[in-house]
């Protein structure tokens, strides 16, 4: 895959914005990357169209293509809409907390719910006890069983003939005489969704009272992810995922369309048969696994990194000499921009204190960068190189240029000169400092 989509990358090599044209032949290779990786085609279809609206009229970072560039905005959408990383197991509510696993057959519940015991037992320190619901399969409750022996997890004792809403009932009683901290119930699967499954997982939800309802599912599932997540989530309410069998070789498509459909996050994720297979979830990670293409996005973020290097190394060198005009202002404002606005920017530089208060008090949001900017490009090459040939005349045309007012004209300059003498002080300082502004 990788080839063909460098092959065809390759051919685009124009700078500039992204056309549209460059988006939708990127997002050709992107959309088949996304259904070999089992992502569902309505997933996709929808998370492609988001993407070309963003990806439009983006930059195209300098020595990538822009079939890299868009590869690498797909790749930082799919993080985003992956979710927050590590989103922890919410034990937040009086003990025992009800841990409710639910999801297909097969589909790792069991193996998932000695896991999680393990876990909280080791790691956070919770007295937990388990309890298999599972009356269908022969042997289930015994499995368990089992499992709990293995890990020295305790297991709730085994009564023939119990329907699964008696279960949850003496689990209930026995977690609370017991002192537990936590109590796993791990149900009954069936090989499809059907009916029954939905109507018994509602009534253990309404004895049980669950505080999690974590539904549980093998990383190959395909185009059955999205009508499963689905199900689950509307007919008995699910708060977040975990994915088994990561270990294996499928791409892990499955999370962005479970994950697009309901909005739970994917909280755990499995790696293996053995008790301590359970990871945490890293969006950044599976999103390259998606993706399969995360070759291009470390190159997209090198050449960037590059960029900035480059760019900061001519800023510092600026600053020494004591320039600093209105296009380097300019370009200040574009990096701050991208970097989530002034308080994004100030947050990083260390003991600019004194400069925060001015800027802050010159309010400059993202709305005032926009229009500080559009009046320095209103300005001619010369006019900016040379700030002072800025005379009445000139201020007056260069505000009714910018849909400005003269007097955001001279907040403009002032604070360039107020940054100016700032940057020549620090510039004479050496080092430190200037690396830190340059690289913004
Ligand atoms: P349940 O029917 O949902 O309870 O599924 P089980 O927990 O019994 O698991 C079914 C099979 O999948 C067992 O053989 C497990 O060892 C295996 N399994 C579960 N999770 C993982 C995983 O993360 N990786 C691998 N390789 N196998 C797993
Ligand atoms: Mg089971």
């Amino acid at each position: 895959l990788s080839d063909r989509l460098s092959g065809i990358l390759d051919s685009l090599t124009r700078r500039g914005a992204l056309s549209d044209a460059d988006v939708t032949a990127a997002l050709r290779e992107v959309r088949r990357a996304l259904i070999e990786a089992d992502v569902s085609l309505d997933v996709v279809r929808s998370f492609t169209d988001k993407v070309k609206n963003r990806a439009v009229g983006h930059e195209v970072v300098k020595s990538v293509t822009p079939g890299q560039m868009v590869v690498k905005i797909v790749h930082d959408q799919l993080v985003e809409m992956l979710g927050a990383e590590g989103e922890p197991i919410d034990l937040n509510a009086p003990a025992p907390v009800a841990i409710m696993m639910v999801g297909l057959q097969g589909s790792g519940k069991t193996t998932t719910s000695g896991k999680i015991a393990l876990r909280l037992t080791k790691r956070d320190k919770r007295k937990v006890l388990m309890a298999s619901l599972d009356t269908r399969r022969p042997a289930a409750q015994e499995q368990l069983k089992v499992l709990g022996e293995q890990t020295g997890i305790d297991t709730l004792p085994i009564i023939a003939g119990q329907s699964p809403t008696q279960i949850a009932k003496r689990a209930e009683s026995a977690a609370r005489l017991g002192g537990y901290d936590v109590v796993i119930l791990d149900t009954a699967g069936r090989t499809h969704i059907d009916e029954p499954l939905m109507v018994e997982m509602a009534e253990i939800k309404a004895i049980a009272n669950p505080h999690e309802i974590l539904l549980v599912a093998d990383s190959l599932t395909g185009q059955d992810a999205v009508n499963l997540a689905k199900s689950f989530d509307e007919r008995v309410g699910i708060t977040g995922l975990v994915l088994t069998r990561m270990d294996g070789d499928g791409r892990g498509g499955a999370a962005l369309s479970m994950r697009a459909v309901t909005g739970k996050p994917v909280k755990l994720i499995g790696t293996g048969e053995k008790a301590d297979a359970l990871e945490e979830f890293h969006p950044a990670r599976i999103a390259d696994r998606i993706l399969g293409m995360g070759d291009i996005v470390s190159l997209v973020e090198k050449a960037s990194e590059a960029i900035d290097a480059e760019q900061a190394a001519k800023m510092a060198k600026k600053f020494k000499k004591g320039e600093f005009d209105l296009d380097d202002l300019s370009e200040q404002l574009q990096q701050m921009e991208k970097l989530g606005g002034m308080s994004g920017m100030l947050g990083m530089l260390p003991g600019i204190g004194k400069m925060k208060k001015q800027l802050e008090a010159a309010n400059l949001d993202d709305s005032v960068i926009k229009r500080q900017r559009a009046i320095i490009s209103s300005m001619t090459k010369k006019e900016r190189r040379a700030p002072k040939l800025l005379n009445a005349s000139r201020k007056k045309r260069i505000a009714a240029g910018s849909g400005t007012e003269v007097q955001d004209v001279n907040k403009l300059l002032k604070m360039h000169r107020q940054m100016a003498d700032m940057m020549k002080a620090m510039g004479k300082k050496k080092g430190g400092m200037m690396g830190a502004l340059g690289g913004m």
